[in-house]
């Protein structure tokens, strides 16, 4: 049996040098009040097993991941019906970028930028009237802990300074590809990205994407088995924003990162894995979080490829 642990342990050592490479994610300001060098990782197998080291008890910025469970939620509620308002196509292009949405007639190119996230909380809005609420409950069943909750303060900082995103709500709203007030969506959407988690919930939460839609310990389909197909085939296409073939290359496994640092991928019928490190590459992903999953990958020789 692999030694898991063992392999953490190693990745944790010959993580240090990369620590203090890269930048703290500071357009939201909160998100740069964090320690810059700080890591954890956590592994979760579908037969129960978990392995952790590092900082894994500390929850962060959940951010971008929190894409992950929208959709999730979005493709319970909707199924296929929401791809006529949003793509499944890499976008080569930065998370919180406007110029595609005007060529594409504000149609975002993947649910996994900022542009598609925002009209996936349009559609839980539509279903289900409270999407914050209903998100965080989401989430909190899915990791099994009841006191997970919003970071009010990064909430607040980044529709304070989030002009980016108010300025793509509302672009999407002319094309009318959102139904409801933009400031509306807005507010629900920057709730989900300020959920504060560790990467040992960030893991548990995540592992029904290994293990065919299925949370192991709940006896309740998450998804069917042909929707956590796709959703893991945009992880690995669309997950990484603009790196995400160098991603692919580098790791072989689908993933969501997020501009806390946090980056959770799986690996179908066998675990999930979450990793966190504040300082960003250019692209906006965890580079010493990217590092050790490529440690991860090539030290136990698991990946989807
Ligand atoms: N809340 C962030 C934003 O909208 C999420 C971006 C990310 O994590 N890549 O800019």
């Amino acid at each position: 049996m692999l030694e898991y642990q063992a392999i953490l342990e190693e990745i944790e050592k010959e993580i240090k040098p990369y620590l203090g490479e890269g930048r703290v994610a500071s357009y939201i300001p909160e998100l740069a009040r964090v320690e810059p060098n700080i890591f954890a990782m956590s592994v979760m197998c579908i037969d129960g097993r978990s392995f952790h080291v590092g900082a894994y008890e500390k929850r962060f910025s959940i951010q971008s991941i929190s894409k992950l469970f929208t959709l999730t939620m979005a493709m319970r509620l909707v199924d296929e019906a929401l791809w006529k308002r949003i793509g499944k196509e890499p976008s080569g292009s930065a998370f919180n970028s406007l110029v595609q949405l005007e060529y594409e007639n504000g149609i975002p190119r993947n649910p996994f930028i900022n542009a598609g996230a925002l009209v996936i909380t349009d559609v839980i809005l539509s279903q289900l009237q409270d999407a914050q609420q209903s998100v965080l409950e989401f989430i909190r069943t899915l990791a099994n802990k009841d006191d997970i909750n919003f970071d009010f303060s990064v909430a607040k900082s980044e529709a304070q300074t989030g002009f980016r995103n108010h300025a793509m709500a509302n672009f999407l709203k002319s094309f009318n590809n959102l139904n409801h007030d933009p400031a509306r969506v807005l507010n629900a959407y920057f709730h989900h990205c300020s959920i504060a988690m560790n990467t040992q919930e960030l893991a548990k939460a995540g592992l029904f994407l290994a293990h065919k839609g299925i949370q192991p310990w709940i006896d309740m389909p998450i998804l069917s088995a042909r929707q956590t197909k796709r959703i893991n085939a945009l992880m690995l296409t669309c997950g990484t924003y603009d790196s995400v073939g160098d991603f692919a290359y580098r790791v072989g496994l689908p993933a969501k990162s997020g501009v806390g640092g946090g980056i959770l991928a799986t690996l179908p019928g066998k675990f999930s894995v979450c990793v966190w490190s504040p300082r960003l590459n250019d692209k906006g992903n965890s580079y010493a979080g990217t590092k050790a999953l490529e440690l991860f990958t090539t030290k136990t020789k698991l990946s989807i490829f």
